[in-house]
């Protein structure tokens, strides 16, 4: 997999303070994309198993705590991405106890692969849905268009939501 861009801290892409990663790839091609430039597969930067590890510290720093990690893109579920991404999601699932997981992705829960299902089974907070320009609404949190939906899969989430 590579990676369009990692932040290591984020207040925008979720609640609380998070790390962000931009992955790359994505077969969606939505009309007003803002980040068209995570289209290709081959954009961006290898993500290393070095990447990994620092992902894993910034989440369990306990100077600046993060709330969780942030998956987007580009589009995480897309299916050359879903090796790397379960692994990530199940190392901070072990690893990071008490983060929280949200992912945005161009497809449909109700339509993902078995694999797809698989990488969301670790996932939190699920925003699904391609962005649809005429659909645009610049106030809703989290989502660029009202088609798009926030699933909150985890009982602690939906207790927040
Ligand atoms: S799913 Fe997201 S990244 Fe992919 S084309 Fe649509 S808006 Fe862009």
């Amino acid at each position: 997999m590579n990676y369009h861009a990692y932040h290591s801290l984020d207040v925008v892409n979720g609640e609380g303070t998070r790390c962000t990663l931009f992955v790359s790839g994505c077969e969606h091609k939505c009309k007003g994309c803002y980040n068209a430039s995570t289209w290709s597969l081959m954009n961006g930067h290898p993500f290393t198993r070095a990447l990994e590890d620092q992902i894993i510290r910034d989440l369990s720093d306990t100077r600046i705590k993060r709330q969780g990690l942030s998956l987007s893109g580009g589009d995480p579920l897309h299916p050359a991405n879903l090796t790397a991404v379960l692994q990530l999601v199940q190392r901070v699932r072990a690893e990071c106890p008490g983060k929280d997981i949200w992912c945005w992705t161009g497809y449909k829960l109700a339509s993902l692969t078995e694999q797809q299902q698989h990488v969301v089974q670790y996932i939190d907070v699920l925003i699904d849905g391609k962005f649809i320009e005429a659909q645009k609404q610049p106030n809703l949190a989290w989502r660029g268009s009202s088609n798009q939906q926030i699933h909150y899969l985890s009982q602690t989430e939906r207790a927040l939501a």
